[in-house]
Parts: structure tokens; C-alpha cells; sequence
């Protein structure tokens, strides 16, 4: 039995003064008990929190009261315990970073088409609907829709410019974009309109809407979704799941995520227990070899147990100067 939840949400709505309204916001999930992440803007909120399902419930009607926030839209994750280990609720000039500076614009002015889990699916089965994954790629690699465009970058930051470099290629077609809760569609298909795509579309409410809507039970979907807790990942398919994380040392089948132990790296990689320890954590030569490797340190690894380990993958540490 569950007892706790964690909840996902966002709105975009005008907020006069965000940081008295981040006060009271902090105030209120403080005097509740609730841990997890919140951003205030004058955009808006975007918020993931956990806590018992007393908590949550008295959160939801709390915020509900606001009348700016009575028709927000709470994503529901049953889970054994809290997610968060604390709770921050912070202001920032973007409640998600797509760094648009001077192109910005008001997503509650200017958003594609909203999809729902059963239209999502038909655009999934078009052939001429290009379906493109608006997340890091670290999130694609852990699971995404059947048949979506994983841009080549590291961060969602950098998908503007990816796609004016791309434009050629589908800019007379449908594009329909998806992500976690349905945030960041939310502000770039308003973008990809004024770039002059035409017909866009987004999935309402993310991922995780379509996962749990009775209809669809996340069909379509490969693998697990990343999510931004301690949980790390979740499961949404509920039809036909498969595997499709790769381990980042040898490619087997493998769905657990480590960031590398090198801090300055910090790479959020793929791997299995039994990698982490023969590479160190390391996602490379020079991050496993890094002086301030996290995985040495809390292994406390002496140097000579260090040279065995990775005398076994063919490598040595650097020559002392
Ligand atoms: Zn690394």
C-alpha cells in the first residue's frame, strides 16, 4: 500500500509580484510537511513535490483556493515515501529554461494544439506527423515514443537552435511535440509558430498524463521516462513494456542511471552495479582516473587497489610528474 504521493505540475499565469508570492508558497508546503522542488516567475509555477496523501490533498485544495490556480492540472504518482529529500521553492525569470532571451514570448498567449492521450496516439501512427522529443538526451536514451526525432543535443536548452538548423527537413510537415508533464511544449510550440511552422501540436499534460490515461496505458512508449527525483525513472507503458536503455560500458539491456563519479563531469550515464565498480563510475579514461573521483573516495580506494581495477579494463594511472 502507498501512502505517500509525489505531484507534478505546472501553470502559466501572470504572477505581479512572484517573491511575496514565493514566500507564502514556502510558507504554506513548509507548515503542510511537503519536500521537493518549486519555481515561481512571473510567468508562472512549475512544481514537483512528495508527501503523504493527507498532505498532497490538503496542497492541491490550498492551491486550488487561488483562483489563478483552480483549474491547474496535478499529475499523480503513487510511491512508498517522499522523493525529495528537502524542499526549495525558488524564483526564476523562466519557470523552464529555454534560455529564449529576446525571442520570448507569453506560452498563455501563444501554445500548439493540445493533444489528448487518445489523439496523441493517432499522430503517433501517422506516418507524415513528425513527433519530436522536446527533453535532454539522456531523458530519450532512458525511453521515449516509438518512432520521435531525438535531437542531437545534451540539453533542451539548445533545441531552438537544433531545430533552425533542421527547419528544411520538416518544416512543411505536422510536428507534434512531447515531454514530461507537458512545460516545456508548452513554451516551444509557441515558438516553432512563430518560427513559421504551421500545424503543431503538443501532448497535453506530458508523458505522464499519457501513461496513466485508461485508454491509451502509455502504448507506443519504449523503455522507462527519466524523472527529476530520487526516483530517477518510472513506468508508463503498460501494454507492452520493453528495455531500451543501453549500458554505457558494454550495451547490454540496462535502465539504472549514475551521474559519473567525476564531479567536474558529472555525465548522467546508463550502467549496471557491476560496471559502476570495474570503471569506477568513471564515463571515461580521464573520469575514472580524475583525483576527486566520487566512487574512489567513498570506496576509499587505495592506490594500488585502484591500479588493479583498471588493469582489468587495459588502462593505467597517469605517470606522477
Ligand atoms: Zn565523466
Amino acid at each position: 500500500m502507498s501512502d505517500y504521493r509525489v505531484l507534478l505540475y505546472y501553470k502559466y499565469v501572470n504572477i505581479d509580484d512572484p517573491e511575496r508570492f514565493r514566500k507564502e508558497h514556502m510558507d504554506l508546503c513548509k507548515h503542510i510537511g511537503l519536500k521537493g522542488r518549486i519555481l515561481v516567475s512571473e510567468e508562472g509555477m512549475n512544481g514537483t513535490c512528495s508527501g503523504t496523501i493527507e498532505q498532497t490533498d490538503r496542497y492541491m485544495e490550498a492551491v486550488r483556493s487561488d483562483e489563478r490556480f483552480a483549474d491547474i492540472f496535478f499529475k499523480i504518482d503513487e510511491a512508498d515515501g517522499h522523493a525529495f529529500k528537502k524542499l526549495h521553492v525558488r524564483y526564476r525569470p523562466e519557470i523552464v529554461s529555454l534560455k529564449l532571451g529576446e525571442e520570448d514570448h507569453d506560452a498563455s498567449d501563444l501554445t500548439g494544439q493540445f493533444l489528448d492521450p487518445v489523439e496523441w496516439k493517432e499522430a503517433l501512427e501517422d506516418e507524415d506527423t513528425i513527433v519530436l522529443d522536446a527533453r535532454n538526451d539522456y531523458e530519450y536514451d532512458l525511453g521515449h515514443f516509438r518512432g520521435a526525432i531525438r535531437p542531437d543535443i545534451r540539453s533542451f536548452r539548445e533545441l531552438p537552435e537544433w531545430i533552425k538548423e533542421n527547419k528544411d527537413k520538416f518544416m512543411d510537415k505536422r510536428v507534434v511535440t512531447y515531454c514530461t508533464g507537458g512545460i516545456r511544449c508548452e513554451k516551444l510550440t509557441g515558438w516553432l509558430i512563430k518560427e513559421g511552422f504551421e500545424d503543431v501540436g503538443q501532448l497535453d499534460g506530458g508523458i505522464h498524463h499519457y501513461g496513466t490515461d485508461p485508454q491509451t496505458q502509455g502504448e507506443m512508449w519504449d523503455g522507462k521516462m527519466y524523472v527529476f527525483d530520487e526516483r530517477i525513472s518510472v513506468d508508463i507503458n503498460k501494454v507492452d513494456k520493453t528495455v531500451i536503455g543501453r549500458d554505457w560500458f558494454d550495451g547490454e539491456p540496462c535502465e539504472r542511471y549514475v551521474n559519473c563519479g567525476n564531479p567536474e563531469c558529472n555525465r548522467q550515464i546508463i550502467t549496471s552495479e557491476k560496471n559502476e565498480h570495474k570503471y569506477l563510475r568513471g564515463c571515461s579514461h580521464e573520469c575514472r582516473v580524475h583525483p576527486r573521483n566520487r566512487y574512489v573516495i567513498e570506496h576509499n580506494l587505495s592506490q594500488n587497489e585502484i591500479e588493479a581495477r583498471l588493469s582489468v579494463i587495459g588502462e593505467n594511472l597517469p605517470e606522477k610528474v
